[in-house]
């Protein structure tokens, strides 16, 4: 019968190599638990039969290393659980299995010196690493973070390694991933076939295929990329077609900072800090025209998202090639990227030949993307190099208990991602992606119970979005059913946009935020996307927003611009869509054919299946397609980036804004600055100047917006203004509305550590449903019957996301719908 003992060690143990002593003789006798350092020593959880406890305790007296002093041992029987395996367990690890492990870096600079150099036994070794770098989340399979339970565990460390893991003055002492040639992973070259390629030089064989124009896949560190020479127009174009991606950007990985610079304007120090930071984003830097690289890469957008190499395998194989190269994530155009050797088959029909290897990735993590705007990184996509890194959520006043929850939130449908908090740590997830197709929701599955497993965690609140539609929606429902206690939060998307920017600057409110988004469920059954919102904790007041616009066909306006057009024309000179005034109409019904014209001028007169909207990514997505720009888009808001890219800076004016304080809140009338811009190009101006005055007055209607909320109210000390939703994406808008606010005597808070974009949807979340908990014990706002999502389970209080003054005027609750199919699908 094993038994199982609780040992505390007291004197000189700490800083000694205490712990892989304890360790080591754990192994030699036999022993499962763990060692780990303590407030008073060093404490030991030994389990094994009878004689094998006793051996042990004895030696650690006896054998102890030679700068270690062992005054006391203390021993209490503990029940046994059963383990298999004994462990070292982080300093820095509470038993409260706080998330220990760190986000993957990218080789640090002693670790290159060892790859570059040829006298160093790690010579061009793909997978050396170190206590400073390598990879972590994406090798761990459970928690403590240690060897066995990473994917390094089929790989026993060689005598050398082990030294080296062994000795507290070595840089891989306890470095759970180190390896070497002799003991660790290897990489091959596949053909598409499978067969291997008989070569000694896998890497150099996969560059030479590369610089022939052929396309490889490569297993890199949290998926399979798809790779070709950036500089081969074929070879993109070849890659574009075999993935079914016909135009959105691809990212670049380049050899070193001097090709980056051949290929793009550096214009701030974050951004040259972004790209060489360990976290090793993809970097959105201007393209130069005359970049050396394919025109397919990044056409029509102004930005070329670059990087640097982020894994030793990486470095060799750009090194060889000596150009840079597109790196895209390995999956079908839609699905997520693809991580499980078992799962490759699916790329042998886009690529020529694929260089894997065999340490399994644990965890799928797609490349990081950020963008300098207004001085700072903001994240479009926060993922591999930050997660699972936390981000703190603002200190609430909590109820008497001091409620501190675990907090899931799901996230929302688009860009996705889920966030797991407790009190106030938060751990938004790495990207899943766009909930469209069964593998993304199933990815969705498999990463929130890798979290719960990894932390040990049982949610006490599951906080989601509003819609009653989304995936998302759905699986916080299988969530509710599997943990019964509970309770449940829906919070208005747009709520969640601007609680997350409030929350990450460690503010609780009240403050001010912008949503400018594409779209999200609003309370009043709308589709919100152009609002100023009163964020105060749990919950939210709308103070303005863009005029409702009847949208014709709904949803369908995301992949057709012109839909948005014809509505925005329509709203702003009337019927016959300015017919006599300007060519906007026929040149509309030119670009996209008769019968679509007239079928869209159809819906409109009849108001049949025009769901209202307040978005001003659908704004802007008129405003491209007006200016000729993009009537058709392959990827939701290809067109707004393009308008982007087409605004000239030098461009001088700017459009009229009209703001009616007519109804209960001020309402922006978007039509003045559109017919203002149709006037601007009768009379002849050109795109890149039109397109520079819109977005100057959207900034103006930002600006004049808060204004006009701040006029109306008493509390003058509202002078924050958090910018969130998708459209502050935008540089050349986020640089002027910031600016502006400034100029206005509002501080602008911009999205630093989470997207702006609904990649920041769980993380608001969490914040909007973490401050609610905390203020159970105040009367709920706007507390009413009926709210079937959010009732009582468990025993608990019932939990909304908060109370919002609706477009009626009247108070209302922002809950949880389950009558399917009354709200419009908005995405
Ligand atoms: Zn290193
Ligand atoms: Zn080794
Ligand atoms: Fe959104």
């Amino acid at each position: 019968m094993p038994e199982r003992r609780a040992i505390t060690v007291s004197g000189v143990v700490q800083g000694v190599g205490f712990r892989p002593f304890v360790y080591r003789l754990a192994s030699e006798t036999g022993l499962a638990g763990h060692v780990q350092n303590g407030a008073d020593g060093v404490r030991i959880e030994g389990e094994g039969e009878q004689e094998e406890l006793d051996a042990f305790l004895t030696a650690l007296r006896g054998r102890a290393p030679p700068l270690a002093r062992v005054d006391a041992v203390e021993v209490e029987p503990l029940p046994p659980r059963g383990e298999e395996e004994f462990w070292i367990r982080d300093s820095g690890c509470s038993p409260e299995r706080d998330l220990c492990v760190p986000p993957d870096t990218a080789p640090c600079p002693a670790c290159l010196e060892e790859l570059w150099d040829p006298g160093d036994r790690r010579h061009r070794y793909p997978f050396l690493s170190c206590t400073r770098c390598g990879p972590r989340f994406t090798i761990v399979r459970g928690l403590p973070y240690d060897r066995p339970r990473t994917s390094m565990a089929g790989f026993p460390l060689c005598s050398a390694c082990r030294e080296e893991y062994e000795d507290p003055g070595d840089r891989r002492f306890h470095a759970q991933p180190t390896a070497c040639p002799d003991c660790g992973p290897r990489p091959w070259l596949e053909e598409a076939t499978g067969e291997t390629v008989e070569t000694a030089d896998p890497i150099g064989d996969a560059a030479a295929a590369l610089r022939d124009g052929r396309l490889l896949g490569v297993k890199g560190r949290g998926g399979y990329h798809i790779a070709c020479d950036a500089l081969d127009p074929d070879a993109v174009s070849r890659l574009r077609r075999r993935k079914g991606r016909p135009a959105r950007p691809l990212a670049v990985m380049a050899p070193d900072g001097e090709w980056i610079r051949s290929m793009c304007r550096i214009r701030e120090e974050a951004e040259r800090e972004a790209l060489a930071s360990p976290r090793r984003p993809i970097v959105l830097l201007q393209a130069r025209a005359d970049a050396p690289v394919a025109d397919g890469v990044a056409p029509g957008v102004g930005d070329l998202g670059v990087m640097l190499p982020y894994t030793p395998l990486h470095h060799l194989l750009v090194e060889a090639v000596g150009a840079p190269l597109v790196l895209t994530s390995g999956n079908d155009s839609g699905e997520p990227i693809v991580y499980r050797d078992d799962a490759r088959d699916r790329l042998r029909e886009i690529v020529d030949l694929l260089l894997v290897h065999d340490r399994a990735i644990e965890t799928r993590c797609d490349d990081s993307v950020v963008r300098v705007m207004a001085g700072g990184a903001t994240p479009i996509r926060r993922s591999r190099g930050w997660v699972p890194e936390p981000v703190d959520l603002p200190e609430v006043p909590s109820a008497a208990g001091g409620a501190r929850p675990t907090v899931l939130a799901v996230g929302g449908h688009l860009k996705n991602t889920f966030c797991l908090s407790r009190g106030r740590t938060a751990y938004p997830s790495q990207h899943v992606g766009d909930l469209e197709s069964p593998d993304t929701f199933r990815a969705l599955r498999e990463g929130v119970d890798h979290f719960l497993e990894l932390f040990g965690s049982v949610p006490d609140v599951i906080a989601r979005d509003a819609h009653p539609d989304y995936l998302s929606t759905r699986l916080a429902r299988e969530l509710a059913d599997r943990f019964p206690d509970a309770a449940s939060v829906a919070v208005q998307h747009h709520h969640a946009h601007v609680a997350g920017c409030v929350a990450e600057h460690g503010r609780r409110g009240p403050v001010l935020g912008l949503a400018f988004d594409g779209t999200g469920y609003g309370p009043d059954d709308r589709i919100w996307g152009g609002e100023l919102l009163l964020c105060d904790g749990p919950s939210f007041e709308r103070l303005g927003h863009l005029r409702y616009t009847p949208l014709p066909g709904g949803e369908a306006a995301i992949r057709e611009p012109w839909r948005s057009a014809a509505a925005h024309l329509r709203a702003a000179c009337g019927p016959d869509l300015g017919a006599g005034r300007f060519d906007a109409a026929q040149r509309l019904e030119k670009a996209v054919g008769v019968e679509r014209w007239k079928g869209v001028r159809e819906l409109m007169r009849r108001d049949v299946n025009c769901p209202r909207s307040s978005s001003v990514g659908r704004l802007f997505d008129a405003a491209a397609s007006l200016l000729g720009l993009r009537h058709d888009a392959e990827f939701q808001a290809q067109a707004a980036m393009e308008l982007e890219a087409a605004a000239d800076p030098d461009a001088v004016g700017r459009y009229p804004v009209e703001i009616s304080d007519g109804g209960d809140v001020p309402v922006w009338d978007p039509s003045p600055t559109l017919v203002a811009l149709l006037q601007d190009r009768r009379s002849g101006a050109d795109v890149a100047s039109a397109a520079a005055r819109f977005h100057r007055a959207v900034a103006e209607a930002a600006v004049e917006l808060c204004r006009r909320a701040l006029g109306a109210r008493s509390d003058a000390d509202l002078d924050a203004v958090a910018l969130s939703g998708g459209v502050f994406q935008n540089r050349f808008l986020t640089r002027r509305t910031a600016r502006d606010l400034e100029a206005a005597g509002f501080e602008p808070l911009l999205h630093r550590r989470v997207p702006p974009n609904d990649g920041g949807l769980s993380y608001g979340q969490a914040a909007v449903a973490a401050a609610r908990f905390a203020s159970e014990s105040r009367p709920a706002k706007g507390d009413e019957p009926g709210a079937s999502d959010a009732t009582d389970r468990g025993g608990r209080r019932p939990v909304e996301g908060g109370s919002v003054a609706a477009a009626d005027g009247k108070d209302g609750v922002c809950r949880g719908r389950t009558d399917e199919g009354r709200g419009q699908q908005c995405v």
